[in-house]
């Protein structure tokens, strides 16, 4: 299945991981903020420093940049 933005993706290990999740099975990485690993999207939307609330992730992975950038790419072409 194609990664595109609604795909959730292990920002630590870069898995392609279920929307109903409740963390990482493959190295453990959680979200103790929102409770599950979220879609691509919706991490985008989370706001941002200098923002109240701003949202941050430590130990994000290269494998993880390189899915959000092949979404877009999927994305694009479909559109
Ligand atoms: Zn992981």
């Amino acid at each position: 299945m194609a990664i595109t933005l609604q795909s959730v993706i292990c920002p630590a290990c870069a898995e392609e991981l279920a929307r109903d999740n409740r963390g990482c099975p493959h190295c453990g990485y959680q979200d103790h903020v929102a409770g599950r690993i979220l879609s691509l999207q919706e991490m985008a939307q989370l706001p941002s420093y200098p923002a109240p609330n701003a949202a941050s992730f430590d130990d994000v992975s290269p494998g993880f940049i390189a899915a959000v950038i092949t979404a877009a790419r999927v994305g694009h072409q479909a559109s």
